[in-house]
């Protein structure tokens, strides 16, 4: 019997272990003083109003034998129609029409950043930035595919642009990124489409902040992008938009466009999901369904402007320390150069010691992030001030 032994080529991922562990040990030499954690990419605020009320609603469907639901209907691969239309409203508002069938409700993001490639041959070639969220580079790894990387740095504002002497079938985009927090401009994505096109290439746009962006200049979705359709599938979650990170739901756009080896993308997706997952549940989906009514936009737009009044704290804390940075505007996360010449490691011990504050070491997202570390706009207002008056009584 042999193993995938791909899955032995991957690098511990001892980033958010390690961590977690330099934090509890300080913790521990230090019982009287207060950390505060500026690394979770997790959100804190409660689901909105009109979420938990219509998940109360499916819960009671689910009581009564009328209104029971088993499995999902099959002929959407499990969607239900309250939330198909509500994903296609949402597109709609911005400018992008959409069929129910290109619509794949998901468990979030993450599941289908890695399941997508099932569609494509472990012969081909994925570019990813770097730095990069590490969940793109790991699924590729375990189907031993080739791995390329675009560089992202302070020159190109942490947005790599394409290089037509560069190999790729496959290329992952986070727009806005995490880790960097950076976002492409309507015009550099029409430039990654051309690439995409000329590579005869299918671009894999991770969309999971899309709520973050206020910039008009800035796509909410690839789509939004003419001719976008034959060459890109978008992955989106509801976990950063309506905070729904531990309830699990998510939706992938793969368009009837979508072409490749002769075969439609759509209906290998459609057969793919039909025999390798059996739906989200129908309380979730109900739940997500009034996330893209009016009600529920007002209210998620309410907790996303408080993780953006986060974000600004802390931007315009390391614009008074004239610390160079990358995001926080269309962004929950802020990517700052440390500072001093000092390295990714370094400048953690030296915050976490000295200002009893916990970041993300940049380096664990790539090589391009040694140098750079990461704070996230998704705690409360109140320790994210504080956590920002140490930072500045530390850095003046
Ligand atoms: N994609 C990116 C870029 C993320 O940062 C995250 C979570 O942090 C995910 C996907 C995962 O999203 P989900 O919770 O929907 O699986």
């Amino acid at each position: 019997m042999k193993i995938n032994e791909h899955f032995l080529n991957l690098k511990d991922s001892y980033l958010f272990a390690t961590v977690g562990k330099k934090t509890a040990e300080y913790k521990k030499a230090h019982p009287d003083r207060e950390v505060i954690r500026l690394s979770i990419g997790d959100v804190t605020r409660p689901l909105a109003p009109v979420v938990i009320e219509a998940m109360h609603k499916a819960v009671d469907d689910m009581s009564r034998t009328e209104t029971f639901k088993g499995y999902g209907p099959d002929q959407t691969c499990y969607g239900y129609d309250q939330l198909l239309d509500s994903i296609l409203g949402s597109y709609a508002r911005k400018g992008v029409t959409l069929s129910k069938s290109e619509v794949f409700v998901s468990d979030g993001a993450k599941s289908d950043c890695g399941n997508i490639l099932d569609l494509f041959s472990a012969e081909n070639t994925v570019l990813l930035p770097d730095p990069v969220y590490p969940a793109y580079a790991d699924a590729n790894v375990m189907a031993g595919r080739k791995i390329v990387y675009a560089d992202a740095n302070e020159q190109n504002g942490f947005l790599p642009m394409p290089d037509d002497s560069v190999r790729a079938d496959l290329v992952y985009i986070c727009s806005p990124n995490n880790p960097t927090g950076a976002a492409y401009t309507r015009e550099q994505l029409k430039a990654w489409i051309a690439y995409a096109k000329k590579q005869d290439a299918v671009i894999l746009y991770d969309a999971a902040y899309e709520y973050f962006i206020s910039d008009p200049a800035l796509c909410r979705s690839i789509y939004e992008v003419e001719d976008a359709k034959d060459c890109a599938i978008e992955i989106c979650s509801y976990s950063k938009t309506a905070g729904f990170t531990g309830v699990r739901c998510g939706y992938t756009i793969v368009p009837e466009a979508l072409v490749r080896g002769g075969a439609s993308l759509n209906r290998l997706w459609a057969r793919r999901q039909s025999t390798k997952f059996n739906g989200v549940s129908y309380i979730t989906q109900m739940g997500a369904a009034a996330v893209f009514t009016e009600e529920g936009e007002k209210q998620i737009g309410e907790n996303i402007a408080c993780y953006k009044k986060n974000a600004k704290i802390i931007a315009d804390c390391l614009d008074r320390l004239g610390i160079w940075y990358a995001g926080g505007k269309n962004s929950p996360y802020i990517w700052l150069k440390c500072p001093n010449g000092m390295g990714s490691w370094e400048f953690f011990d030296y915050l976490l010691e000295n200002a009893n504050v916990v970041g993300t070491p940049g380096c664990g997202f790539g090589k391009n992030g040694e140098g750079y570390f990461r704070l996230t706009a998704f705690g409360t207002e109140e320790n994210t001030r504080k956590a920002c008056e140490r930072i500045a009584a530390l850095l003046k």
